[in-house]
């Protein structure tokens, strides 16, 4: 099987050195955390890492996550709070820790433990962007008591506007075949604090088996976690599906959830012929294009996802 790298729209940071670790021969799992560190550090990525978006009392938490298909061992952070590279966090969790998932307090001692330090993460532009919501979104009657007001309306509002999300995603296929994927997120924007997306959630955001597939979510992470959304499309491919027909299995699932939260959801996946698959619910423009990249290529390409209605 060639090599194959896929990644989403947020992910351009990352391409090259992702794909660099893979043409040296290296692991699929390297070759994804070395894809997503970059993106972490971009600040014009404004919903990873630094130039991230913080949740409704102006903290920045990050969810991120680590699979190895060749062992199906996996690492999770969730409500990481200040770390830069969440990622690596989670690869340390993979690597030293007999858990798969720490959250908090116990994820920031963790970080410490391994040499990733507390760092200010709240970029002055993000910093504007949280006053400039709050000014706009909080009611005149909660204003003098912020933050120690009911906070869960302001969630319902902040869910409003899917803009304010987003991940960097990547699927990486090595040398022997070994398949990894991995995560990184701040999360949604003003969301209720300790809320944990799907990002860091094994089997819903992200989900490898170098024996079938890999698939990486981004989008509405309430939905993918209602679904199982990333493990369905592996099961799928395990029992035979076509990588695009198993996206579009999982997409049919997402399209009959009728209440909740609702919203975009971008499935990618790569089945062992390296045949890959991206399809969305619904038509968001660029930010459901996603990068691939094969032996051969000089470059990677950027496609548009498959607008896939569901049903
Ligand atoms: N899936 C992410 C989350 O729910 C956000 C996104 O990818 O847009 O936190």
């Amino acid at each position: 099987m060639a090599l194959v790298l896929v990644a989403n729209s947020e992910s351009r940071a990352g391409i090259e050195p992702a794909r660099r670790v893979l043409e040296a021969k290296g692991s699929a799992l390297d070759a994804v955390e070395r894809g997503i560190r970059p993106v972490e550090a971009d600040l014009s990525v404004r919903t990873v890492g630094r130039g991230g978006a913080p949740d409704l009392l102006g903290n920045m938490e990050f969810d991120a996550a680590i699979m190895d298909g060749r062992t199906r061992r996996a690492g999770a952070v969730s409500a990481l709070r200040d770390r830069l590279h969440a990622i690596s966090v989670a690869r340390q969790v993979l690597e030293r820790l007999p858990h798969v998932m720490l959250v908090g307090k116990g994820a920031s001692r963790f970080a410490d433990e391994v040499g990733i330090k507390a760092e200010p993460l709240l970029t002055e532009q993000a910093r504007a962007a949280h006053n400039r919501w709050l000014e706009t979104h909080v009611r005149a009657e909660d204003r003098d008591f912020w933050p120690d007001v009911p906070l869960a309306s302001y969630a319902w509002a902040s869910s409003k506007d899917y803009a304010k999300a987003g991940t960097t995603a990547f699927i990486a296929v090595d040398v022997k075949a070994d398949m990894a994927v991995g995560t990184s997120t701040s999360g949604w924007a003003q969301c209720y604090p300790g809320r944990v997306g799907d990002t860091p959630i094994i089997g819903a955001g992200l989900y490898a088996d170098s024996r079938y597939g890999a698939c990486v979510c981004t989008g509405v992470g309430e939905m993918t976690i209602r679904t199982g959304a990333a493990r369905t499309v592996v099961a799928l491919l395990k029992a035979g599906a076509r990588v695009r027909d198993a996206c579009a299995d999982a997409l049919a699932d997402l399209s009959e959830l009728a209440e909740g939260v609702l919203g975009p959801v971008v499935v990618h996946a790569v089945d062992t012929s390296g045949a890959c698959a991206v399809l969305c619910n619904q038509d968001i423009g660029r930010d459901s294009s996603w990068f691939y990249w094969t032996e051969g290529m000089a470059e990677a390409a950027l496609r548009q996802a498959e607008v896939f209605g569901g049903g």
